[in-house]
């Protein structure tokens, strides 16, 4: 297979930060794609692999929110074609019986297609030019990178007017589908209903805007940044608790009457914050697990506070069918009904380091690289 010489964003075991490297990118096998990438989001999930927090094996191409265009197209790959402008997205295998009935997000090989960085035989289309193996796919993607190959199903083509609106919608290939899909695709709340986002990121804020979409009446959200907090209530919150200085549990108490919320988001990956969440829900609410703490956090609750009508629900990436939700928000986003945009920040592909640093501080929301 010819390959191609690219530069990528290297993620090693206890760095702290990724180094751009020049790699050799093989060309797309069967079921794969070539994709020139025009800007990738920074997902808090990527610090977390970094971090060691996540099994993805490392080194590795990390980076799962790419934007950009078709270059090539390998075997068995139909329905695109060089110059499509694409989102990248979650993998899935296509064929097994959740992602042939609607839900791609639980196939059932879900976690080694996106954490594994590598294909199924184990293998990476990514080496060092001394031939060291380097993990890619990841996501179907590895898209921190000028090219990328990319594995067919993460690959949704969008229409656009140029490039600029390209990198503008790659933040909806993870956190704000995420976010989004929780509320619209899980959660569902009705007019008149209390949602509780917590963590006010780009996956809390874009279940923020949705929760407004939605009708709920009331929304919550709470954070330990308060520009976030600002941000909130710019995209819809109608309360907001600075969880430094407020006691959250009081003031959800307090909102709802007593009542607790019927809805909650938990994003912020805290276990101690989603043992909050089971505790405040209201009889018959839900809560949708959402961040990712370090693999094998454990929280505890109340058995007979279930029994007494609640639910614990995990969600991933929104439990988004990528070929209609994501056209979707893009609908939603140009409408000026879903304005992430409001919480991007471009970063030239030399400033990563400082996107990275921005990110952890809380700084920056959605830090996207732009390539071009
Ligand atoms: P983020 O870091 O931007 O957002 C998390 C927010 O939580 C931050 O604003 C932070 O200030 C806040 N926070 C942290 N501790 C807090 C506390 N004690 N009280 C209140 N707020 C607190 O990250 P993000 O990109 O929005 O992602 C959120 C989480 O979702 C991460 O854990 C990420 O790994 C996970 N994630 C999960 C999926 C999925 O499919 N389930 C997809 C994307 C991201
Ligand atoms: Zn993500």
């Amino acid at each position: 297979m010819p390959s191609l010489t690219t530069r990528a964003a290297v993620a090693r075991t206890a760095e702290d930060t990724f180094h751009w490297k020049t790699v050799l990118l093989d060309g797309p096998g069967p079921g794969e794609v070539l994709v020139q990438l025009v800007a990738t989001g920074l997902c808090h999930t990527d610090l977390s692999v970094l971090a060691g927090r996540l099994p993805t094996p490392l080194p590795a191409v990390l980076g799962h929110e790419g934007a950009g265009i078709v270059q090539d197209i390998g075997p068995n790959v139909t329905g695109l074609t060089p110059g499509d402008r694409v989102l990248l997205t979650f993998n899935s295998c296509g064929h097994c019986l959740k992602c042939r009935t609607g839900a791609p997000t639980r196939c059932t090989t879900y976690f080694p297609r996106n954490f594994g960085a590598a294909r199924p035989d184990g293998t990476s289309p990514i080496r060092t030019p001394d031939g060291a193996r380097l993990g890619g796919l990841f996501f179907g993607q590895s898209s921190l990178a000028h090219h990328a190959v990319v594995s067919a199903p993460s690959v949704v083509r969008v229409e656009v007017a140029d490039d600029d609106e390209l990198a503008l919608l790659a933040p909806i290939g993870c956190g704000v589908q995420t976010g989004a899909g929780a509320i619209l695709n899980v959660l569902k709340p009705q007019p008149g209903d209390t949602v509780v986002v917590l963590g006010a990121g780009a996956v809390g804020l874009s279940a923020v805007m949705a929760a407004r979409l939605s009708g709920a009446r009331t929304i919550i959200a709470a954070d330990i940044v308060p520009e976030r907090l600002h941000t909130a209530e710019d995209l819809g919150a109608t309360h907001t608790v600075d969880s430094r200085q407020d006691d959250l549990a009081q003031r959800i108490t307090d909102i709802t009457r007593h009542a607790g919320p019927t809805h909650i988001v938990e994003t912020t990956g805290v276990p101690a914050l989603l043992e909050l969440a089971v505790s405040q829900l209201g009889v018959g609410g839900t809560v949708a697990v959402v961040g990712a703490p370090a693999a094998g956090s454990r929280a505890s609750f109340d058995i007979n506070s279930l029994i007494d009508g609640r639910t614990i629900r995990g969600v991933t990436e929104g439990a988004s069918v990528r070929l209609t939700f994501i056209p979707a928000l893009i609908d939603l986003h140009r409408q000026g009904r879903l304005p992430f945009d409001r919480f991007i920040r471009f970063y030239t592909p030399d400033r990563l380091g400082q996107a990275v640093a921005d990110a952890r501080s809380g700084h920056t929301i959605k830090p996207v690289i732009r390539f071009d």
